[in-house]
């Protein structure tokens, strides 16, 4: 088995990366370094005590993708590569399109031509939208509230296509939630090279030049009044790949499955126990609420714990005391 992971050395890319190469699976890691950096390399190769065979190039790029498959034989992919900022999707619809669908499509294309047909997608809560009702299970309404959300959808419709096709494709489609963390060894993190609003993202930057970090309203129908989100920690999501490769080789044609850790959580209950938990005062500001954004999201992730026997196993604390590592 080799497996090809896009996105290689992205936040969550190189988690993966870590975590299959600890389990010595063959990994090729390829990623066009748009929001992540070549160092992460040495980083996934320190922890892992393991090369890191990595190639840069684009998952639009065709002819790149087939001398890829060529010369490593693949046999599965786990496809991260994506544009994921769901305000920047508003601003940039046709990159977003073009990364996160039409990236996708020729991916496929070029797994079929060296007939390998299995995929793990990362997918993303916001396929569910506003109308779902947390805790959402998988068989929730699909109606994304944003235009990221919309290309996340757009892509799991292609891979469901797939399956229909002979010979089958067969895909596992995880639904990520609000990762946040860093890995136990201090080595990475979040390193986007594009500024992110997410929490965490937030709270980190705050932490290191002390800027104020923005709550984006406080007049949500919400108990305290802020988003409610589920924050999941970037090594059980890590975990949560492996645990589906066993799903993807059972052959059920397409699946989805949420990675979550199964509990909201309010914008300033995060603050509060972040503040608690690392005794560092986070200087906050609220600001407007940003379109495409949802009052609440939270997994009902029983069906990933059924299938594929997942669970998350870390806390909002071992989220929050990671960020002290990093400083
Ligand atoms: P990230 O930006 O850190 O990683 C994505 C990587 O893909 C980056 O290294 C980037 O350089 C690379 N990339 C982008 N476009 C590419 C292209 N055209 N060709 C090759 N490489 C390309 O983001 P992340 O947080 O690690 O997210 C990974 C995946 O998880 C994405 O698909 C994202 O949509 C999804 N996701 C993330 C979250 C989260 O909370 N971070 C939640 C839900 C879903």
């Amino acid at each position: 088995m080799t497996i090809l992971l896009t996105g290689a050395t992205g936040y969550i890319g190189s988690h993966v990366w870590v975590e299959l190469l600890q389990r010595s699976f063959d990994v090729v890691g390829i990623d066009n370094l748009s929001n992540s950096k070549i160092e992460v390399c040495s980083a996934v190769e320190r922890i892992s005590g393991k090369g890191a065979t990595f190639v840069k190039g684009d998952i639009r790029d065709s002819a790149f993708l087939s001398q890829v498959f060529a010369k490593h034989s693949i046999t599965h992919v786990i496809h991260l590569a994506a544009l994921k900022d769901a305000q920047e999707a508003l601003r940039n619809k046709d990159e977003y399109f073009d990364v996160n669908v039409n990236g996708v499509k020729t991916l496929l294309a070029a797994m079929r031509a060296s007939d390998c047909h299995k995929i793990i997608f990362s997918s993303s809560a916001a396929v569910y939208g506003g109308k779902a009702i947390s805790p959402m299970g998988e068989s929730a309404e699909t109606s994304p509230a944003n235009w990221y959300g919309e290309t996340k959808l757009k892509a799991e419709q292609l891979l469901r296509d797939e399956a229909f096709k002979l010979p089958p494709m067969h895909s596992v489609s995880l639904r990520y939630f609000n990762v946040a963390g860093r890995h136990p060894s201090g080595l990475l993190g979040s390193s986007s090279i594009v500024a992110s609003l997410s929490l965490f993202d937030q709270i980190e930057k705050a932490l290191k030049s002390n800027d104020a970090l923005c709550v984006f309203g406080d007049d949500w129908h919400t108990p305290d009044g802020t988003c409610v989100r589920d924050y999941v920690h970037v090594c059980d999501i890590a975990k949560g790949h492996i645990d589906a490769l066993k799903l993807l080789d059972e052959g059920k044609g397409f699946s989805a499955l949420n990675l979550g850790s199964g509990t909201g959580r309010s914008v300033k209950e995060v603050i509060s126990a972040f503040e608690a938990i690392t005794e560092c005062l986070l200087p906050i500001k609220v600001v407007g609420k940003r379109v495409g954004d949802v009052a609440v999201s939270y997994a009902d992730c029983k069906k990933g714990e059924e299938l594929i026997g997942w669970n998350p196993t870390r806390t909002l604390a071992d989220i929050c005391g990671g960020y002290l590592q990093g400083l």
